[in-house]
């Protein structure tokens, strides 16, 4: 399997640290709002390379936080007056409904930086300890970037133009003496709370941890010192990442993340999504218009490092595209129900031998650095092949075949091609119909062999005033 690696830029074998086990981390939101369809798209991604991952074998321990004290957390918490703590747990859970919806598993552990406070002070005092960061006289803390000449290995800026950009700043520094800082490019893994601002106490001052230090805390505690896969969008390369690695590195002085792993950006009308320009969609938005499998497989079209374009014309082409793929199931259930041969015949045997291909296109497609777009082009393939070779005379066991290879390749990533419950809906309102019709015309007996129908499916009719209700039982 090759996973391209932001740290050498080219495709690489994978190989855990541990045989048969993926250590996983993944950055998560910060929760102060609904989720935007751009921070949709790392969960999508992620989720999709995690269910590969354990399809082809691997245990995978899948560690995402979420961030829930933040500058704008607050800033929303003051303007609700309410405490940061409410509005982190509300849009938690709203967060939660999301990814549910768009079928994106929940990780093994889901750490919240507020629960992860003393991890963060040692980790902040070891640092101290080894050199690598220094308390300020008003109680920040940074890390001391100079100690660490690995710094913009990930980026790959390195530490001189980084510090050339800073020239004046440092000259500052020098005249005034004012800035608490050694270096511009040293940044914050503690500062002193504000007003009105969560705090806790540390060995420097009351306050709270800067954000980065977050990740290489809770990917420790939960995954170890070692891991295989660090993923996030590419905004979080630099400085997030970067500086995580500088942490992380600089504390347990073992190598941090094997693999990193990077989404490009999804843009709405090829313009970078942002809500003061009008273009900005939430997750919930786009759920009030379609079923959210459809997100998902919306962006798992494209390749996970393409820049991705969202717009209302390309939804409806992939709406059409997934119903095909649906359509092709639901026939395959159809025939299954009606086929009068339970075994497959030996050209239906030759048949099915051949379409194990498309499994193999498939698996060599997510192989290659978790190609969705071809894999998803291999499940095109086997929905035509099975619209050819399947019909009113096939086999039971010829239609399961496929019926079960498709949904083994859809299932990996995270699209259902189960009976929609809409149209589950739709069929139980054509039998109430029927039912009343059949009332209609005095044919009791068969107004009652549809009620027995419905029920034996959990349906309960109950007839009111208004007309026949159903709920399921
Ligand atoms: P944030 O809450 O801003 O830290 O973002 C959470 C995750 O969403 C991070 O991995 C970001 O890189 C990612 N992200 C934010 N905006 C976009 C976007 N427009 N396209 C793709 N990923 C995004
Ligand atoms: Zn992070």
């Amino acid at each position: 399997m090759k996973i391209y690696n932001t740290l050498s830029r080219t495709k690489e074998e994978f190989r855990p640290v541990e045989d048969g086990k993926v250590r996983m981390y993944v950055c998560g939101p910060t929760v102060y709002n609904l989720i935007h369809i751009g921070n949709a798209r790392p969960m999508i991604v992620f989720d999709t390379v995690r269910r590969y991952l354990e399809y082809a074998g691997y245990e995978v321990n899948y560690v995402s936080n979420f961030t829930d004290v933040d500058d704008k957390i607050i800033k929303k918490a003051m303007e609700e007056g309410v405490s940061a703590q409410e509005v982190a747990e509300r849009y938690i859970e709203e967060c939660k409904k999301d990814m549910k919806a768009m079928n994106v598993r929940p990780a093994t552990t889901h750490p919240l930086a507020t629960q992860e406070i003393q991890g963060m002070i040692d980790m902040i005092s070891v640092l101290i300890e080894k050199g690598h960061a220094y308390a300020a006289k008003d109680g920040t803390v940074y890390f001391r970037t100079s100690s660490f000449p690995q710094y913009g290995m990930l980026s790959h800026k390195n530490l001189e133009d980084l510090e050339s950009g800073h020239r004046k700043e440092k000259e500052a520094i020098k005249v005034t003496g004012e800035e608490t800082k050694e270096d511009p490019l040293d940044f914050v893994l503690w500062k002193p709370k504000k007003d009105g601002e969560p705090y806790w106490e540390s060995p420097w001052c009351d306050g709270r941890p800067g954000w980065h230090i977050e990740c290489s805390v809770m990917s420790k505690r939960y995954l170890g010192d070692e891991i295989d896969i660090h993923a996030g969008g590419e905004d979080l390369i630099f400085p997030h990442h970067e500086n995580e690695i500088a942490q992380s590195e600089a504390a347990n002085g073992v190598k941090f993340a094997r693999y990193w792993m990077h989404n490009a950006f999804l843009n709405i009308d090829h313009k970078k999504m942002s809500k003061s320009a009008g273009n900005f969609f939430t997750v919930r938005e786009i759920g009030e218009k379609y079923d959210l499998q459809l997100l998902r497989f919306f962006m798992l079209q494209a390749h996970y490092r393409s820049p991705l374009n969202f717009s209302a014309e390309l939804m409806e082409a992939a709406k059409n595209s997934l119903e095909r793929i649906r359509t092709a199931a639901d026939h395959l259930r159809f025939l299954e129900a009606h086929a009068a041969a339970e075994a497959m015949t030996p050209q239906e045997e030759a048949a099915a031998k051949e379409a194990q291909a498309f499994r193999e296109q498939f698996k060599e497609a997510m192989e290659d650095d978790f190609n969705t777009a071809d894999a998803i082009a291999a499940v095109f393939e086997l929905v035509r092949d099975s619209n050819q070779k399947t019909n009113e005379g096939s086999s039971r066991a010829f239609l399961r075949f496929y019926l079960e290879l498709l949904e083994e390749l859809t299932g990996v990533l995270g699209l259902s091609v189960a009976p929609q419950e809409q149209e589950l809906d739709e069929k139980i309102e054509e039998m109430i119909r029927e039912r009343q019709e059949a009332r209609k015309n005095k044919d009791f007996a068969k107004a009652d062999e549809i009620r027995a129908a419905l029920l034996a499916q959990g349906i309960v009719l109950e007839d009111t005033r208004e007309g026949v209700k159903w709920k399921r039982a």
